[in-house]
């Protein structure tokens, strides 16, 4: 819908084919109903991260905050970067985008699952089930395959890699982890606050800061969904989680952090506990502490082993939630054959692509989105030309 908007304000013919009954479903799940739809800060991508870098410094998240400025859309930021609609309410974003298409005079084919892109003399002809349409330009932005039925299920990876595209393999990415059997037994239910780093053997790989969620089948919780992209490049996955900040020890924080060491706090949680063990009887240290559930599963624990406990509470880790419970994919099409500035394919003169199709994805907190439009806009701009 932004290549589409960015391409008409050229006045270009432009028209928009959705495989679903309806455009833009995924975005009224975004944020929690929400739609977090741009970040501030600076962050790093991964996947072809430098690619991304490069597309956000031709469209960055002031080019797309003015865009849908400029379609009506009042915004406000929390958190010091995520930026949301004013009313809390992601439909808004999704009205002011499908207002501004028909404004626009921009026909939207919903039902309209594009099977096939080719080449002919004069542009493309794109195919579905029961019809096909001619084209000088053709922009592919059909999304990754996260989010269960609001993705794809890969076959629109196709539509590129028929042009010679490659695809990194796609995974789910910013999904809860599932733990081994046992792990976080009696835990289900809890959420608190904690540093989660998550190691290969004992070797850190990523660390995150938020609030940890404890369920029947492992942790969630957004501080754990950031590190799901890491378990796929571990042999031995293996989540510690640091409680420092329950205990007050450290700073509540919500973000990704440089990699922490395993046990840094345990120095702290040490003293904090021999003083309440000073004025508290043994199996009342950990009484308004740490959630009852919590304290049952750490009983009988010495106060030196409590302490590695609360500092490092180990969790074996067996993979990450599938691509139903993910909000993004990693992986996609290779963006090396794409022009950052364009979005034009480098193999075929006049194809286009962007968004989470490409082998780009971003943190929690509204880089998706933000390259998703960032690209977008850049194609329909460069495409309209
Ligand atoms: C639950 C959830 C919450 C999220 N929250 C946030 C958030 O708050 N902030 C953030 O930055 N990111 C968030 N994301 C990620 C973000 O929504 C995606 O990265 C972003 O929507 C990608 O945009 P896109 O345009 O590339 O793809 P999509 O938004 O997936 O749009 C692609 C469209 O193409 C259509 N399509 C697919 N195949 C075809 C075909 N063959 N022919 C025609 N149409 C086709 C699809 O039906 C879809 O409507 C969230 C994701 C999920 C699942």
């Amino acid at each position: 819908m932004a290549a589409a908007l960015s391409a008409s304000e050229q006045k270009k013919s432009v028209a928009v084919m959705e495989a679903a009954p309806r455009v833009g479903r995924k975005l009224l799940a975004t944020g929690n109903g929400r739609c977090n739809l741009v970040n501030m800060r600076p962050a790093p991508y991964y996947g072809d991260g430098d690619f991304a870098g490069k597309v956000l410094q031709h469209c960055g998240w002031e080019d797309v905050l003015a865009f849908f400025h400029g379609l009506g859309l009042v915004t406000r930021e929390e958190d010091g970067g995520r930026v949301y609609p004013g009313c809390g309410q992601a439909a808004a974003v999704l009205d002011v985008l499908r207002k501004a298409l028909e404004r626009k005079n921009v026909p939207v084919f919903c039902d309209a699952k594009v099977q096939s892109v080719q080449k002919t003399e004069k542009g493309f002809r794109l195919k579905t089930a029961d019809q096909q349409f001619e084209c000088k330009k053709v922009i592919v932005a059909c999304g990754g395959m996260a989010g269960g039925k609001l993705g794809h299920d890969g076959n629109a990876y196709a539509l590129l890699t028929s042009f010679g595209h490659t695809l990194k393999k796609p995974l789910p990415a910013l999904s809860p982890l599932t733990a081994e059997k046992g792990a976080v037994k009696g835990l289900a239910g809890l959420r608190l606050p904690a540093v989660l780093t998550l190691c290969d053997g004992e070797k850190p790989l990523a660390s995150a800061a938020g609030e940890a969620l404890f369920t029947d089948y492992g942790v969630s919780g957004i501080c754990a969904m950031q590190l799901s992209a890491d378990v796929h490049r571990a042999r031995d996955p293996r989540l510690m989680i640091d409680f420092s900040p329950m205990l007050g020890l450290v700073p509540c924080r919500y973000e990704r952090l440089p990699v922490q060491k395993p046990y840094q706090n345990r120095e702290k949680v040490l003293a904090l506990l021999k003083a309440r063990a000073e004025r508290l009887p043994g199996e009342e240290i950990l009484l308004g502490l740490v959630p009852r559930l919590l304290a049952e599963r750490l009983q009988g624990q010495s106060l030196q082993r409590l302490s590695e406990s609360l500092s490092a509470f180990p969790v074996k880790i067996t993979g990450v939630r599938g691509f139903e419970y993910a909000q993004v994919t990693r992986g996609g099409v290779n963006t090396a054959q794409f022009d950052p500035v364009t979005m034009e394919s480098r193999l075929q003169p006049g194809l286009y692509a962007a968004g989470e199709m490409l082998n780009v994805d971003g943190d929690c907190g509204g880089y998706n989105l933000l390259f998703a439009f960032a690209s977008g806009m850049l194609a329909g701009r460069a495409a309209a030309k």
